[in-house]
């Protein structure tokens, strides 16, 4: 009797926008003591736009606006939209650009044609036309140095959870970018309803550590990793699993791929990438995170009938 039992709930899942790749995680569902979350796009809308930058003396806002678009312009990200976007508001065209490289959970980079700005390495070496944006994982695998009105302008932007972007070129760190993404608010909901099913809530994030603590404490998240590489985020999984945890987690990125796949039920939502979809164990159709809730409310009633 059990698996028609699972088979009917399966398709009530369906009818609720619930596409169940594996039933004994759906099972699962009821028993996980912790959910860790995705924060950009999930329990954020992940609608960045740049509110506000600074740069080093000598730089003109619209220089580091123009290059630092030129740099995104091959970049689908919701943070090189963003930042297009600013300069095209301002009647910014954005140099020429080559060799476009993206570096995973940290930013991208490319060459630009640099003939029309000022500035550039004091060597006078031509390195100045290569150009990097990107987060703080990308400093530290640049050591690139934070000058130190930029750190302050950095500092007050995460306090206000506004996402920072740095400009990097031929090496040297010549502009900051803040940008502005708001939570959802379906999320208060839902932290509050999976702690009234007694489960932990967690947020893992390539964001600064900041902007995470921000929203975080917003939303009532009970734990926070922030500044994860796309490529240690199943760590983080792990970890809450070697505390004797059962972990669900949920993200719709490339980058949440293996996170997906280590956890005991990985669920992906909204239009996720394919890789998210292929690795999960639930696909929420629809990009509510309410649906999370949903799913153990679903998981647990179908448990009562079973017995
Ligand atoms: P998340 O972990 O929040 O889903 P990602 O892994 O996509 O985010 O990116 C992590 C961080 O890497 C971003 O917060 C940003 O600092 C940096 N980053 C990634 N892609 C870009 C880009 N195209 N431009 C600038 N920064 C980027
Ligand atoms: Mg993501």
């Amino acid at each position: 009797a059990i698996p028609l039992v699972v088979a009917i709930n399966t398709s009530l899942a369906a009818r609720n926008g619930m596409l169940v790749r594996d039933r004994i995680a759906m099972e699962e569902a009821r028993n996980l003591d912790a959910i860790i979350f995705d924060k950009t796009g999930t329990l954020t809308e992940g609608e960045h736009g740049v509110v506000d930058m600074a740069t080093v003396d000598g730089v003109a806002e619209e220089d580091a606006l123009a290059l630092a678009a030129a740099v995104e312009s091959d970049s689908e990200h919701m943070i090189a939209r963003a930042i297009r976007e600013a300069a095209t508001e301002r009647d910014l065209t954005a140099p020429d650009a080559s060799d476009f490289e993206a570096i995973k959970g940290r930013g991208v980079r490319a060459t630009v044609d640099v003939s029309g700005f000022a500035g550039g390495p004091s060597d006078g070496s031509d390195s100045g036309n290569e150009v990097y944006v990107g987060g703080p994982n990308l400093l530290t695998q640049l050591d690139s140095e934070v000058p130190d009105h930029l750190q302050r302008f950095a500092d007050e932007a995460g306090q206000n959870a506004q996402t920072v972007v740095y400009l990097v070129r031929g090496g040297e760190l010549i502009a900051a970018f803040a940008m502005a993404d708001v939570i959802r608010e379906e999320s208060f909901r839902v932290v509050d309803a999976l702690h009234d099913l007694g489960i932990e809530v967690a947020m893992l994030t390539g964001d600064s550590r900041d902007v995470a603590t921000a929203v975080a404490d917003d939303l009532g998240i009970d734990t926070v990793f922030a500044e994860v590489l796309p490529e240690d985020k199943d760590e983080k999984v792990r970890e809450l699993q070697d505390q004797g945890k059962l972990v669900g987690m949920v993200g719709d990125g490339v980058n949440d791929a293996p996170a997906l796949t280590r956890a005991d039920v990985g669920i992906a939502i909204g239009s996720g990438t394919d890789v998210a979809v292929q690795s999960a164990d639930v696909i929420l159709v629809q990009n509510n995170p309410m649906d999370v809730v949903r799913l153990v409310k679903l998981s647990k009633a179908s448990y009562r009938k079973m017995q």
